[in-house]
């Protein structure tokens, strides 16, 4: 924590001209800020007038009343991620440049919502840091980084990612990785209150915006990968004290229920008087992203997550559908009682999570006006539910789907396609678990109606571990990766070439069709931003930010950026100047899971930055360099055989949810196929002493023991020279 108020004081000493002018930024902990007005620069010429104005309900539930700016995740708290702002359109758009862009000095996955409030902007990028800037001029007003411990780094499935923070009455709250709250007061970043959401025992983590509803910061968390049971939490806005709490899944059937929707989910859970007991297993259902909410219902909306593990055959071998796991939950914002709930995978068995985003909109069906909330989550079909009630109005496939055949609308439920069950035997199924669609934010037109989707199509070889073994702080998927990794090299599969696509896609939820698609180069690709000037805004994995025609889906502008993105767009305006902003820096849950060829990271790296665009500009986004790197000679191979073959096993199980399938690595987490001699020197240090920790790589050492080590490196020096000899003989000419 020494770095940590080391570097928030140096930040600040950047902005006591600010300070000076402001009325509400009273500060509450004399003893931080005292050693601070001591020193106050004499030299300090900062000259910004910016009033940090203060945000509540009624200012969001007004959104439209003040287009300029963008106050809550998703700008309403409908979730739309649709602006009013006309000046950039289909016109002007040509005329669009760069109008500043502010360098996270990061190369970690970015995906984070910008929030601006009165030309002040707020961002978080990797590792739950935040960033509060002039929305005008990229200006750094203030920085602060919660010293997340680099170890942590460890129990984040899908890196170490932030989506955003959120600002009420003049504070802006970030949830960190390793699983605290914070509230900053917006105008100095100073620490307002902080407290612990989880029980450090487990591998929860952090990578979700909060909101604030009725005064009520409401966070979830992640690690449905790593053996955890999913909340839902509120806590007071102004003190941090707890209001109210969701299990999203039941506990221990010996004990009481936590509250009373526990009972009715108790009964879909059966360890089918097997030895298998899904509450030491975790369970899972975290609630790790989407949320929305109805003022008018006073209904707050939150998506839940898969089961832990995967496999529903070890999480409930007695069967049933496993209450509240991938579902929509409709829950009393000031009391966490729950309204209704939607389950879309019953017993879901793939990684299917429902945490992917929901719109709420006004659509006419069938000559009647509906409320509804709309979801596209990872299972491939489209919903649409009323949102007073839940009850189902349609859902359609809206990509490749083979796991089921479509959903009966009567019943509500999927109807699974048996031929496809993994349980004896490993089945390529569609979508995989990174979905058809993941956290990537959708938006929505109410003047085009339709709905923007960044879709994938990603086929998956679901492999079922026999036996499961569970170990806590590990992976525990139920799948077993090594023995994927054996049918993919004898199938003969490239893994350094992709076989899968990305797309943006344009849905009509009232046709229940698709009406326009773009392909990208890449697979994964950034959230969805659409505007009243029929706009639709989404940059790539290959480093393009794109503009397209909201209603047909030409494509009008683009801007090579050469950084991948996978966060969401958002405009706003300053003093008349309309402005588009985006982080670009690739990483998330494709980082390791996938490998993909023309993402724009392995020819320029990965710099973490914000791009802010506004027409009339010459400037031009700098582009990073071209340094595509060479596999350098891997030293002497010393392993056996035998060594190679244990060490295949120990990795796929260990290492490869982040260094990737068959060693091939992304560029944000360490490609281990590029290490040097000077890191296998110290290989037992890195995974076993943890001396790397600080960068993400934790120490291994309650998991691995020293002869492990030595197999891993064994079997990846194995694979590291089979693609060194590769690359050199392609270099030579060879046939
Ligand atoms: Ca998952």
């Amino acid at each position: 924590m020494q770095i940590n108020s080391y570097h928030r004081h140096r930040k600040l000493l950047g902005i006591l001209t600010l300070l000076s002018i402001l009325t509400a930024c009273e500060h509450r902990d004399e003893q931080k800020n005292q050693p601070i007005s001591e020193q106050l620069p004499i030299s300090q010429t900062k000259t910004s007038t910016l009033t940090f104005s203060k945000v509540d309900g009624k200012r969001v539930e007004n959104a439209d009343q003040e287009p300029q700016n963008w106050l809550a995740h998703g700008r309403t708290y409908s979730e739309q991620r649709f602006s009013p702002l006309t000046q950039i359109n289909t016109k002007t758009i040509d005329k669009l440049g760069l109008a500043w862009l502010y360098n996270t000095k990061t190369v970690r996955g970015m995906e984070a919502t910008p929030i601006v409030v009165d030309g002040v902007m707020y961002i978080t990028g990797s590792w739950s840091k935040v960033y509060a800037l002039n929305a005008k001029t990229g200006e750094e007003l203030w920085t602060y980084d919660p010293a997340v411990p680099g170890e942590w780094a460890r129990y984040a499935c899908c890196d170490v990612v932030n989506r955003g923070v959120a600002v009420w009455q003049g504070r802006v709250y970030v949830a960190s990785l390793d699983g605290r709250l914070i509230a900053l007061d917006g105008a100095t970043g100073l620490v307002e209150w902080e407290i612990d959401t989880i029980n450090k025992e487990v591998p929860y983590t952090i990578t979700g915006a909060p909101r604030v509803i009725n005064g009520n910061v409401i966070i979830g968390n992640g690690g449905a990968e790593y053996g955890v049971r999913g909340y839902i939490t509120a806590y007071d806005s102004e003190t941090g004290k707890q209001k109210w709490r969701f299990y999203t899944v039941p506990g221990d059937p010996q004990k009481p229920v936590e509250h009373p929707e526990l009972s009715a989910a108790m009964k879909t859970w059966s360890t089918g008087g097997t030895e298998h007991k899904w509450w030491e297993l975790g369970g899972g259902g975290t609630a790790w992203d989407s949320m929305a909410y109805d003022p008018k219902l006073n209904l707050l909306y939150v998506g839940t997550g898969n089961g832990s593990p995967w496999t529903r055959w070890v999480r409930s071998p007695g069967g049933g559908d496993n209450l509240y796991l991938s579902s929509i939950l409709a829950l009393n914002p000031d009391t966490g009682r729950l309204a209704w709930h939607y389950q879309t995978t019953p017993g879901d068995n793939w990684d299917y999570t429902a945490t992917q985003h929901m719109i709420l909109a006004s659509l006419e069906i069938e000559g009647k006006m509906r409320e509804v909330i709309m979801q596209a989550p990872k299972n491939g079909f489209f919903y649409v539910l009323d949102r007073a009630t839940g009850e189902l109005l349609s859902a359609d496939a809206y990509a490749n789907v083979t796991w089921a055949t479509g959903v009966d609308l009567k019943t509500g439920r999927p109807i699974e396609n048996p031929t496809l069950n993994y349980q004896d035997q490993p089945q390529a199924v569609l979508p995989g678990p990174g979905g058809a669609h993941n956290w990537y934010p959708m938006a929505y037109s109410p003047l085009t109606r339709l709905v923007y989707i960044p879709v994938h199509d990603l086929e998956f070889l679901y492999t079922r571990e026999t036996p499961f073994e569970f170990k806590q702080g590990a992976w525990n998927t139920g799948n077993d990766f090594s023995k994927l990794a054996n049918i993919v090299e004898e199938l003969g599969v490239d893994i350094t070439k992709t076989s899968g696509n990305g797309m943006l896609k344009a849905w009509d939820p009232v046709a229940r069709k698709a009406v326009w698609t773009k392909k990208h180069l890449t697979v994964t690709n950034g959230g969805v931003l659409a505007t009243a000037g029929n706009l639709v805004f989404q940059g790539s994995g290959d480093g393009q930010f794109f503009a397209l025609k909201a209603d047909d889906g030409e494509v009008l502008w683009s801007k090579t950026i050469n950084t991948g993105i996978i966060a969401p767009p958002i405009t706003y305006q300053v003093d008349g100047e309309q402005y588009v902003a985006v982080l670009a820096g690739w990483g998330g849950g494709g980082a390791a899971s996938l490998f993909d060829p023309n993402l724009a990271h392995h020819d320029y790296g990965n710099d973490g930055r914000l791009l802010v665009f506004k027409l009339g500009t010459e400037s031009d986004v700098p582009l990073p360099e071209k340094r595509h790197p060479e596999i350098p000679q891997p030293p002497a191979l010393e392993g056996n055989e035998q060594q190679i073959a244990a060490g295949k096993k120990t990795y796929h199980r260990n290492c490869g949810v982040c260094h990737g399938l068959l060693v091939v690595g992304s560029y944000s987490i360490k490609d281990l196929r590029y290490s040097d001699k000077s890191i296998h020197d110290i290989y037992p240090n890195i995974v076993l002493d943890g001396i790397f920790a600080a960068k993400g790589m934790a120490s291994f050492a309650d998991l691995l023991e020293r002869e492990d080590v030595e197999n891993i490196q064994a079997y990846v020096l194995s694979e590291a020279w089979k693609h060194y000899n590769k690359q050199e003989s392609i270099k030579s000419g060879a046939p």
